[in-house]
């Protein structure tokens, strides 16, 4: 099912009536998710991934714009009659009941036409069980289960009505690390057998990145970019963008653009700064650089010259540790093959890769593409 949304929004009134802001949650989101797919909702705290959840859902209604499930509009239909299983972070089982009850419930509330046989929803409850791997646990309670195990029972209650459109709220975030990254392959898995259409909201940049089809970014309720994670990792719009997708982080740096050359450090009028790279039809200007940790390339005639704290050896790959004067983090991380041999001294240079190196106007922070740089196009599917 082809979900898309049209200006949606949604505006909470100030809790505090005489100091408070309204709070702009959702602001203005357009975009289609394709049928089939799976769509990371990522961005920060606070920035309204669960809102936009769950006006997809139902339990919010949109301040305005309007949501469509394929050609139909489905902005004002209740949630039980949009066809959507949801997860949230904290399970929310029924405490009392066992994983078999958990999982008939919505079926023992489906009437009229819906409504099914006792046999009929134990099949199904049985399979949506199956597919989650927890059927040899149907007679126990929630707490005897382990945090997985309850996140499995959440999934298998969502499915068991076969909804159309699959909603996780940060469905990982209450497992330890090991149980989080199987977790998420199982539900990847869950995800391509039953091409159900579904949407994950993450803070994680990492979990975000690793299983979805799509991934959308937020900042403060607007949207700042969405494509496939690769794409947007190696074409981040702005410097937001660019700063919450990767570990390690990318090296931000102070700089200018003076005919059509690059430098890293200088002044206010775009001199004394390191030349490190060509930067063909950029403007001059004042800009923030970043370079990906896998952008540097250790060379002794390298225009970029750092102090040299310390190289971690990490198998296939080194982490050279450095500082520099115009760097806007503590420290500047390269990782580069383990191959170089890192000399040991007081500065260690390197030569830059152009497409890992993304300038951003020092004002609005957005991009400035150079060279054979361009935008992604996001290509619509479906
Ligand atoms: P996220 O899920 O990305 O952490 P939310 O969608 O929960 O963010 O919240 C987005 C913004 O809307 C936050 O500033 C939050 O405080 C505010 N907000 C969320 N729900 C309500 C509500 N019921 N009433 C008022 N403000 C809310
Ligand atoms: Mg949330």
């Amino acid at each position: 099912m082809k979900v898309v949304l049209q200006n949606l929004t949604k505006i909470f009134p100030s809790r505090n009536k005489k100091s408070g802001e309204e709070v702009i949650a959702v602001n203005d989101f357009s975009f289609t998710i394709p049928d089939g797919k799976l769509i990371g909702l990522l961005g920060p705290s606070g920035c309204g991934k669960s809102t936009t959840l769950y006006m997809i859902s139902g339990l919010q209604k949109p301040t305005g714009g309007k949501l469509f499930f394929g050609e139909e509009d489905v902005t004002d239909l209740t949630p039980e009659n949009r066809g959507v299983g949801l997860v949230f972070q904290n399970y929310a089982l029924y405490p009392h009941m066992t994983v078999k009850q958990n999982i008939l419930f919505p079926l023992q509330n489906l009437r009229g036409a819906d409504k099914m046989t006792k046999e009929e929803m134990l099949e199904r409850a049985y399979e949506a069980a199956k597919l989650v791997q927890i059927d040899d646990l149907m007679d126990r309670k929630p707490s005897e289960l382990s945090g997985g195990q309850q996140q499995r029972v959440a999934i298998a209650r969502a499915l068991v009505k076969m909804p159309k459109v699959l909603l996780l709220d940060e469905p990982l975030s209450n497992l330890d690390a090991r149980l989080r990254l199987q977790t998420r392959e199982e539900i990847r898995r869950i995800q391509k057998e039953t091409g159900i259409t579904t949407i994950f909201v993450t803070h994680d940049q990492e979990e975000a990145m690793s299983i979805s089809d799509m991934i959308v970014v937020m900042k403060k309720g607007v949207l700042q970019q969405i494509g496939k994670p690769q794409d947007v990792y190696d074409d981040p719009t702005n410097l937001f963008v660019a700063k919450f997708l990767g570990t390690p982080p990318i090296n931000v740096f102070n700089g200018y653009v003076k005919g059509e050359k690059l430098y890293i450090g200088g002044t206010e009028k775009l001199e004394d700064g390191e030349c490190v790279l060509e930067t063909k039809g950029a403007p001059d200007g004042l800009v923030t650089v970043g370079i990906r940790p896998e952008g540097f390339i250790p060379d002794e005639s390298g225009a970029l010259v750092c102090r040299l704290n310390n190289v971690e050896v990490m198998g296939r790959d080194v982490s050279i540790v450095s500082t520099h004067a115009a760097s806007a983090n503590a420290t500047v991380r390269s990782i580069v093959d383990a191959d170089y041999k890192i000399a040991a001294g007081a500065t260690v240079s390197f030569a830059l890769k152009p497409h890992k190196v993304f300038i951003f106007d020092k004002e609005t922070e957005k991009r400035i593409y150079f060279g054979d740089q361009k935008p992604v196009e996001i290509k619509e599917e479906n």
